[in-house]
């Protein structure tokens, strides 16, 4: 085992790219001294801001997350934002190594006219509100519509689709803000159109999450039978043919029922890609053009239908931006990196480094790797570390957040929930300073 002895890292970032950064170099490096800087006051990532409120269970991991960041040699520093309050040039002078794992939170464009319509929202700003991000809580969409359009067929989609379908009741047990569920609730919206450029097979969606859609207490989710294959390819290997299958009977199932019969109707629809936004200032309604799939790609047959909506969420990926002059890939929207290096000493995990696909636990042999990595690259005098961070950040007076002090926002959040939630978020970066300063 190689120690880490006086080195020290940065690792820039506390969602699971992060996180699971730390937790190698403590397995790995035992010794090495590590800041983990995030540029909100809380820790983890979209495991507090993604991950659906619904899903409780996933959000789980932050339990091992927590024992990483409260280990001996880490400190988490929260409210500290790269580009803002330090700059990468300052991390390299003071650390041996930074590791950058600051995510892909900025939504691809549909490239269509009309997306700057009102009522337009990309799905990290939507998720971002309703699960409380400082960022998107004044984001206020009107969802008091007839109707709305989710572009994609991912997970995310279907959160999306899923909670905008939710009842209070089913909510009682989630950290949803309440804000959000009150106005899904009040919300006249009857129709949730969703909508897949390609067909069934080639969806994203994993079977547990589109099981979901088919269990809603009021909410019923239909697809059209005319657009589910007899059978899924055989070209694909086996393991994606057992996959598929299973989804294809998900979707059976869901072709079974009616529309209309609950309060909300979730249309599953393949084979569509968005055109044009129409409207005025705002969106009224959403032109697609049917697809078909040929040799495995996405043609446009010039065949169009408009569908009157209210509200537009894109769920169709996401992307990272350049911060300090790092060196960037415009069209993957990741850091350059080759494997994850990306300069001397500087390395890359996460979204940042592979674009935002995969789940969770992808992170993990990922930032693994990137660690492996680091610590053979470790080379010349060590550098000050920790100490020299806080003592450019008090010269700026940069107010940060400890672990301790998430461990306080945590209790005080726990404090305050109502029912069966298991918690009552802060949606606001000063009200939770305000807070830590009563204590
Ligand atoms: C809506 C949604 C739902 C998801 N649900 C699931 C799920 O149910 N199951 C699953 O397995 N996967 C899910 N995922 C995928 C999973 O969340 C990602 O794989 C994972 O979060 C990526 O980790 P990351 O560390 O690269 O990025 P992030 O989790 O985005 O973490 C990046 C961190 O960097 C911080 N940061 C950003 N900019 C700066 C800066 N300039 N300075 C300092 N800090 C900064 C951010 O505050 C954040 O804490 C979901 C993703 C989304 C978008």
């Amino acid at each position: 085992m190689k120690q880490g002895g006086n080195r020290s890292v940065a690792i820039v970032g506390s969602g699971p790219g992060g996180m699971y950064a730390a937790q190698a170099l403590l397995e790995k490096a035992p010794g090495t001294r590590i800041d983990i800087i995030d540029k909100l006051p809380t820790p983890f990532g979209l495991i507090r801001g993604g991950v659906a409120p619904d899903h409780q269970s996933t959000k789980r991991v932050d339990k091992k997350y927590s024992e990483t960041a409260s280990s001996e040699g880490i400190r988490f520093v929260g409210n500290v934002e790269l580009g803002r309050d330090v700059s990468l040039a300052e991390l390299e002078d003071i650390y041996d190594a930074v590791v950058l794992a600051y995510g892909a939170p900025y939504d691809n464009s549909l490239g269509i006219p009309g997306e700057d319509k009102a009522g337009v929202f990309g799905s990290n700003a939507f998720v971002g509100w309703y699960n409380c991000h400082p960022e998107f809580r004044d984001l206020n969409p009107d969802l008091d519509v007839d109707a709305a359009a989710v572009i994609g067929v991912g997970n995310v989609a279907v959160d999306v689709a899923r909670v905008l379908s939710r009842t209070p009741a089913e909510m009682d047990k989630t950290d949803i803000a309440g804000y959000a569920i009150e106005r899904i609730d009040a919300a006249r919206l009857k129709d949730i159109y969703m909508f897949g450029r390609r067909g069934p097979v080639e969806a994203s969606f994993t079977n547990t999450e589109l099981k979901e859609l088919g269990e809603l207490e009021a909410a019923t989710c239909v697809v059209d039978p005319a657009q589910l294959p007899d059978a899924v390819p055989d070209t694909l290997d086996d393991r994606e043919q057992k996959v598929k299958t299973r989804i294809l009977e998900t979707l059976r199932g869901l072709s079974q029922a009616k529309p209309g019969v609950k309060r909300r109707t979730i249309h599953l629809g393949f084979y569509a890609m968005p055109v044009e936004i129409l409207g005025g200032d705002r969106v009224e309604g959403i032109r697609m053009e049917r697809t078909r799939v040929e040799n495995g790609r996405c043609v446009g047959t010039g065949e169009t239908f408009d569908v009157p909506c209210g509200l537009v969420v894109t769920c169709i990926g996401s992307r990272a931006r350049a911060i300090d002059g790092i060196p960037f890939d415009e069209r993957r929207g990741i850091v350059v990196n080759d494997e994850g290096r990306v300069k001397p000493r500087v390395y890359a995990a996460g979204w940042l480094k592979r674009g935002a696909v995969g789940t969770i636990g992808t992170n993990r042999l990922d930032s693994y790797g990137v660690v492996d990595l680091l610590i053979g690259e470790f080379a010349g005098v060590p550098r000050p570390g920790p100490d020299a961070l806080d003592a450019l950040l008090d010269a700026r007076s940069v107010r940060r957040t400890s672990f301790e002090d998430w461990l306080e926002i945590n209790r005080l959040e726990v404090e305050a929930a109502c029912g069966g939630a298991p918690r009552r978020k802060f949606t606001a970066i000063a009200e939770m300073l305000k807070a830590l300063d009563r204590v």
